[in-house]
């Protein structure tokens, strides 16, 4: 069982420890939003009941991560039920009700063998919840289940869901009415809002692109709720003690994090399997059914929106044509539409899966910082030898931080590439283009577009330059098309 175990001295997030922010001048209305977001009064309160009962649950927490397909849930519930723990999706589509089949929730046998929670409570029509109603709820619960002195087991899903678990990224500033401010500034559009926060907020405009209305939305929405730089308030949380480049610090001390990995090869061929498999288990009649229910009359509205709430989900709008087929389409055009729809679904998926991985190796194996938890890699590829190969080590890795020993095998750890400026702001004279990110940087120089544009200069130049040899005669002329491409990039 999990629990008892050594009692760690001082917990990350104790109360009283001063972070950097006093060295700064804040404001008072500042430092209260900084400790909103980042002492959170439920962490605080936990730290003192666990003092108070004089033990604590080690680790305080497992996270599972994974690509869709890699058998989390399944994972999940064999720990939950061996160690007394509980399960918590944190999936931002499971959130809603409806849809079971194409968010892959878990089945009500599943449900049966281990507590779950954080599943279908939302209405699917409501579009207004977030992450940090996602965030409040489930460290509530967290308290309640470390209470209890049960384990609570966290399986993901949604990157920027469990970041929120984990770390204290999030900026809380409390106003019910944030969603709406957000939607009123959306509807301007990014190049006005853009110059907004451009005034108001210099250092923060830079770091946007301007056609990424809804984070320049949320930044000015920041700005008007608290009066203070989205951008501030960002570098004030980076430098609390434990934070890095990517936000502020952890959130629980070593929590216990395992991450499901698979050949490729082997994890597309399941993946597309596991679509064939929900098509026979009534994946058409849902989605039918889910159509007619919410999304007719909005689309007849012309109030469609597949950005939002549960309309996002992957698989809901790959089927919108053949859903919206009208009567006049024939049957076999309509099987057509359905196999295209299915296809697109495959793929949806498989890139679902690439990119959840790549969040993986970004936001933890590649983490920058001193604070980075171990993440224990667990290889699905084998389905045939599961319990030898997934069970039975993470039992042991869990086993062995319980009783505050090293863990058997290493965490796995990647070395980044030295810290990438994910903000940094480039303009692109030739193609008129602003780009922001160095890696997003370095890709549009490699891109056709830009290549395009280096070669239409290219060829302008050499024309000119030509010209000006012939008129002033000089058969000495340099061969230079490489310098110029250097100087033009
Ligand atoms: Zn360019």
């Amino acid at each position: 069982m999990v629990r008892g175990g050594v009692h760690k001295s001082t917990p990350l997030n104790a109360p009283g420890k001063q972070t950097a922010s006093s060295s700064l001048e804040l404001s008072a209305h500042a430092r209260s939003i900084l400790e909103q977001c980042g002492l959170s009064v439920m962490a605080a309160a936990s730290v003192a009941v666990q003092r108070a009962l004089g033990k604590r649950i080690v680790p305080p927490l497992v996270v599972i991560l994974g690509a869709t397909g890699t058998g989390k849930s399944k994972l999940a519930i064999e720990l939950g039920r061996r160690l007394q723990g509980e399960i918590i999706s944190a999936d931002s589509m499971q959130v809603y009700k409806g849809l079971d089949i194409i968010t892959n929730k878990v089945t009500p046998e599943e449900q049966a063998q281990c507590p779950h929670h954080m599943i279908s409570f939302v209405d699917p029509l409501v579009s207004s919840y977030t992450v940090v109603d996602f965030r409040n709820r489930v460290l509530s619960l967290i308290e309640d289940l470390h209470h209890q002195e049960k384990l609570p087991v966290i399986v993901g899903g949604t990157n920027y869901y469990i970041e929120s678990i984990l770390w204290k990224v999030l900026l809380d500033t409390k106003q019910k009415s944030g969603t709406d401010i957000k939607r009123k500034l959306e509807i301007m559009g990014g190049p006005e809002l853009h110059k907004r926060l451009k005034e108001v907020d210099p250092d923060m405009a830079a770091m946007l692109h301007p056609n990424d209305t809804r984070k320049i939305a949320r930044s000015l929405q920041v700005y008007q709720e608290t009066g203070i730089q989205h951008s501030r308030l960002l570098e004030e949380q980076q430098k609390q003690e434990g934070g890095d480049g990517l936000g502020g610090p952890l959130r629980f001390t070593d929590p216990c994090i395992f991450w499901l990995h698979s050949n490729m090869d082997a994890l597309d061929k399941r993946l597309d399997e596991r679509v064939d498999e929900m098509l026979s288990s009534g994946l058409i009649e849902e989605l039918k059914d889910f159509h007619q229910r919410f999304n007719e009359k909005k689309i007849q509205e012309n109030s469609q929106d597949y950005q939002h709430g549960i309309f996002q989900s992957i698989g809901f709008k790959e089927f919108h044509e053949y859903l919206t087929a009208g009567a006049d389409v024939s049957q076999e055009e309509r099987e057509e539409l359905k196999m295209k729809s299915v296809e697109a679904l495959k793929q949806a998926t498989r890139r679902y899966a690439r990119k959840q991985n790549k969040w993986v190796r970004n936001r933890f194996l590649k983490r920058p910082g001193t604070y980075v938890p171990p993440v224990y890699g667990l290889d699905v590829t084998d389905v045939s030898c599961w319990e030898q190969t997934v069970l039975h080590p993470a039992l042991d890795i869990l086993n062995c931080l319980r009783k505050g020993e090293q863990p058997p095998v290493e965490p796995i750890r990647v070395e980044g590439e030295g810290p990438r400026n994910k903000r940094s702001h480039h303009v692109c004279e030739l193609c008129d283009k602003v780009i922001i990110g160095d890696m997003e940087w370095t890709a549009h120089l490699k891109s056709k577009n830009h290549q395009h544009h280096v070669r239409k200069r290219r060829n302008a130049e050499e024309s000119t330059e030509h010209q000006q040899d012939v008129e002033s005669n000089l058969a000495s002329a340099p061969k230079y098309p490489k310098q110029i491409v250097k100087r033009l990039v």
